[in-house]
């Protein structure tokens, strides 16, 4: 028997969307089935982002539009996990006065018991994790008890049901930037132990992935210590390397201030580490950098990319910019701007700055630069990284790139949802069955839930420029997240859903997209077996998101 359905609603950035499928396994462990359908759940959890002011406002229309199904279904419970339910539990409780659970992102262990009790006593539950102490070292932390490792060690996949995944190795953050409410939601910066993280690479590989990220707040910073010896970013990389049945390793994201060059020599040297570096530098003004806190000058960061190329060669960089912080004046922004064209970068996370309450920045700083000037210097970025985008990808044309092969790609999912919707209205389907056309089967996907029928997987593209990872900037844009798993193809023998077409029309859409070493997509033809599979794809058209090719060899 079932425990209930469940739902969660995921906002925010990488560490959320592993936070949401390590929670989602517990619950599934006790019985709870999840569901794509928010107001048909018997527990609906809204991981929540505080990064910018634009992500909790989602969080409370999600919550504000459980108001009635909680008034009709009182049994319904209604929770508030992650960095929105650490930073701001009051507020959460008087406005939005029906939700049961709130808890921060450190205390997420405890959800499965929270649920039962207020299952029994019918009373609100809290678990916050606001005393955590900073007066000790990241090193000394480490070997603390950190009552969240078990989430991390309880984590379960199903075999051959994930292509790639992210592991964490570290959490929270001590840096403190002026503009940021990270460290106070997520506290104090902590490493899980490697051997813990190599045990889950193990797991991971062991059941068909492929490829992990390794994330964290500033995963560079990563130091655990091992019997009196500290075991540090780049020996983590080697080990993890060292799994197999892993084809590639990625890591976000870095910090510029304290990127050692030990990690430019493991990326060199190791043949699973990918040649990407996610590096934020946030402005091209030192005068800013200062004003943010950060802990690195512009040429400084100039420095680092100039070194990252010369040890790693191929390597490709993305970066994160805001643009509007306060006082930035133009000539200000004008430095940003030669920063991104002199470091021309992959793919840039580009993001209008808000005021966090809490932050240094919100407490001694004005926000005085206009809206529609923060928006025009938004565009501005976005439009140069296009250009330039375009011209690197286009110099790419003719040469051939090893692609790990993760589904189908966008325009060929939406020629078959179009199909399978039109099957729909020709069979008078019903809502459910609906589940396999666009709208709900879309839905799951976003939420990383199962969708209702058997069908390929999403390849979330990001705008100007593609990453496969969701930066800090993306993190703030509040946007949903996807899961990138195996996608499903039925074979002929096997029986299919209700309205999903026989095997040959899932092939006939054979386009297949797939990531580079260095993180570019490429769109190519190719068998539905190909997928998770490593191709030698040759590119023969490129545009500033997108290389096009054919697999060769
Ligand atoms: S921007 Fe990154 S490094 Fe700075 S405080 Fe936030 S999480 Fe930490």
């Amino acid at each position: 028997m079932t425990a209930g359905r469940l739902y969660i609603e995921t906002l925010g950035c990488q560490m959320n969307m592993l936070d949401s499928e390590l929670v989602e396994g517990q619950l599934r462990r006790l019985g709870y089935e999840t569901t794509a359908d928010m107001q048909a759940a018997d527990v609906v959890l809204i991981n929540t982002c505080s990064v910018r002011d634009h992500a909790e406002q989602k969080a409370l229309s999600h919550l504000g539009a459980l108001k009635k199904r909680k008034a009709k279904h009182p049994d319904t419970i209604v929770g508030v996990i992650g960095c929105m339910a650490e930073r701001d539990p009051d507020g959460i409780v008087s406005k939005m006065p029906h939700v049961d659970l709130i808890c921060g992102p450190g205390e997420l262990n405890k959800v499965p018991a929270m649920i039962e009790e207020i299952r029994e006593h019918r009373t609100r539950a809290v678990a916050l994790s606001q005393s955590l102490s900073r007066r000790s070292t990241p090193l000394q932390r480490a070997l603390e008890y950190d009552s969240v490792e078990a989430l991390d060690l309880s984590r379960d996949p199903a075999p051959g049901a994930v292509l790639q995944a992210y592991i964490r190795v570290q959490r929270g953050c001590d840096k403190f930037c002026t503009f940021c409410v990270v460290p106070f939601t997520r506290g104090a910066e902590r490493s899980r132990p490697a051997s813990s993280i190599v045990e889950e690479a193990k797991k991971l590989a062991d059941r068909g992935c492929k490829e992990v990220t390794l994330v964290g707040q500033t995963v560079n910073s990563y130091v655990h210590q091992e019997d009196g010896r500290p075991v540090r970013f780049a020996d983590l990389l080697e080990r993890v390397n060292d799994v197999s049945g892993l084809e590639r390793v990625r890591f976000v994201t870095s910090y510029p201030g304290d990127f050692t060059d030990d990690v430019l020599d493991a990326m060199r040297e190791l043949p699973k580490v990918c040649e990407y570096l996610h590096l934020p530098a946030q402005s091209g003004s030192d005068a800013v950098l200062k004003r943010m806190r950060r802990m690195n000058t512009v040429p400084q960061y100039v420095e680092l990319v100039e070194r990252a190329r010369e040890k790693v060669p191929g390597i490709t960089l993305a970066s994160d910019f805001i643009v509007g912080f306060c006082g930035e004046t133009e000539e200000e922004f004008e430095d940003t701007v030669r920063l991104v064209e002199r470091c021309r970068f992959k793919n840039l996370f580009v993001f209008k700055y808000s005021p966090r309450p809490g932050t240094v920045a919100d407490k001694r700083l004005e926000d005085d630069v206009p809206e529609a000037v923060k928006r025009e210097r938004n565009m501005r970025l976005l439009k140069l990284q296009e250009r330039l985008s375009f011209e690197d990808n286009q110099k790419l044309i003719g040469r051939s790139f090893e692609v790990l092969v993760e589904g189908y790609s966008k325009a060929a999912i939406k020629a078959q949802e179009s199909e399978q919707d039109r099957g729909c209205e020709v069979d008078r389907g019903c809502e459910a069955d609906r589940g396999v056309g666009a709208g709900a089967a879309v839905k799951a996907d976003t939420h990383g839930h199962a969708p209702p029928a058997r069908r390929p997987r999403e390849i979330d593209l990001m705008a100007i420029g593609a990453s496969s990872h969701r930066s800090f900037a993306d993190a703030v844009a509040g946007a949903d997240l996807r899961t990138r798993v195996i996608p499903e193809t039925p074979g002929d023998d096997e029986p299919h859903p209700p309205h999903a077409r026989p095997a040959r029309d899932w092939r006939r859409a054979n386009q297949l997209v797939g990531r580079t070493r260095t993180d570019r997509i490429v769109v190519f033809s190719g068998a539905p077996n190909l997928i998770g599979a490593l191709v030698n794809v040759r590119v023969h058209a490129a545009t500033a998101l997108t290389l096009h090719g054919e697999v060769v060899g």
